[in-house]
């Protein structure tokens, strides 16, 4: 009997990484270009074993995990190729006076070791986005998937070691112990999607290295709908994009605001959008989704009580459903109103024309998103 490998330390993997960094080989356009496409033949020969472990992980259709994941990261990956050598070429500075005689040029050059950190909404574009982007930009890279979604992250370290070269991409999985340990480590980058309390032990964390960071967070999107508007597109719209992943989505509208004349009308709409695209019973629909875990199933039920329900409130805790869920009659202060939702609950709160929508929104934390539905170029 042979004794297993010790596991690698996360000192012992970016070492590693960082020797290849310094062979230089990453700096190639070819090896760019290599590295890309096998990323990319990752994505479609492994495309139906990721689509199996997100529908496991949060109940993605085969259409929606092709739509929003595994084909949207393959176009970005096309993006890249199609435009690397040209990002590549040196651009011409200008030189102050004080260097006259001398000439300028900025280069892009690769930082080294580079650290991807994803949630679990996406997870496999928003781990495997960043890493194509840190590819390209002739980098080596630990990719740290979501343990929240578990069969992804598996196939994911399944899948990247058998098309990519391990000693320029690691995998590395786990929860806050492994997530900890990797950031007392020194990268040269951490690309951070995730909620912003975690973004501040990252931002923390990568300040004892003096590494820079990216900070891909969430926040309260709002929806503002203006009178006059076609509310059955509106409804529509509002319905694709907060329902999609099950409320589970970063840009997701999180609230709308709309005026009193216009509420009821629009509610309903709501109302007629949602069944029109999930059915009576979403539950029974292949294309809705599932909360991730319990304790977002928990946490979301708690909110469903801010406001009458319009349509929607069935839930059920043994398959983590949460039909989709419209609320009027939302005062600002509800409990809905105190977080980012992330979830499939969409409250209508009123406000008075599009000044009082605008303070509404400033008085809050900045949004990431934000959705203007209007004929009104002035408002636009
Ligand atoms: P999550 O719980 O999966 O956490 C994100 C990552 O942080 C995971 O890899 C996790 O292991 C790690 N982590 C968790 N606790 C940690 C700790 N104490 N120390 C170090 N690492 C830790 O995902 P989440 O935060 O629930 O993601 C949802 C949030 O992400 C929402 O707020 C959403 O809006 C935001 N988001 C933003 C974008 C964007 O592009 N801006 C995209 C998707 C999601």
């Amino acid at each position: 009997m042979t004794a297993a490998a010790p596991a690698e330390t996360p000192a012992g993997t970016v070492a590693r990484l960082r020797a290849a960094f310094r062979t230089g080989r990453t700096r190639d356009l070819a090896w760019r270009t290599d590295q890309l496409k096998r990323l990319r033949a990752l994505l479609t020969e492994g495309g139906d074993e990721l689509a199996d472990a997100l529908h496991a992980d949060l109940g993605k259709s085969r259409k929606e995990a092709y739509r929003t994941e595994i084909d949207f990261t393959v176009r970005e990956i096309d993006h890249t190729l199609e435009r690397l050598a040209g990002w590549l070429e040196p651009e011409p500075a200008p030189v102050p006076d004080v260097l006259a005689g001398a000439s300028a040029q900025t280069v892009l050059d690769p930082l080294g070791v580079v650290l991807v950190i994803a949630p679990w909404n996406y997870p496999v574009q928003l781990l495997l986005a960043p890493v194509a982007g840190a590819l390209a930009a002739g980098n080596t890279v630990v990719a740290k998937p979501s343990e929240l979604a578990p069969a992804t992250s598996a196939a994911l370290a399944r899948l990247l070691p058998r098309h990519l070269d391990p000693d320029t991409v690691a995998v590395v999985e786990g929860a806050v112990p492994e997530t900890t340990a990797l950031l007392a480590e020194r990268f040269d980058h951490v690309f951070y999607t995730g909620n912003g309390t975690v973004g501040r032990i990252v931002m923390r964390a990568a300040a004892e290295h003096l590494t820079p960071v990216t900070l891909e967070l969430g926040g309260k999107s709002p929806a503002f709908v203006d009178r006059g508007t076609d509310l059955r597109t509106v409804a529509s719209r509002l319905v694709s994009g907060k329902f999609l992943n099950t409320g589970q989505t970063c840009v997701a509208p999180d609230y709308v605001l709309t005026d009193p004349e216009t509420a009821p009308a629009l509610t309903d709409a709501l109302a007629a959008a949602v069944e029109q695209r999930f059915g009576p019973d979403a539950s029974a629909s292949p294309e809705y989704g599932r909360i991730v875990n319990e304790r977002h199933f928990d946490r979301l039920v708690k909110l469903l009580d801010s406001g009458r329900t319009v349509t929607g409130g069935a839930h059920d805790r043994a398959t983590r459903y949460i039909a989709p869920t419209v609320l009027a009659d939302v005062a600002p202060d509800a409990p809905v109103m105190r977080e980012e939702i992330f979830g499939p609950i969409l409250p209508v709160l009123t406000v008075d024309g599009l000044d009082e929508a605008v303070a509404f929104i400033d008085a809050r934390d900045k949004p990431l998103a934000l959705y203007a539905f209007t004929t009104d170029p002035a408002v636009r």
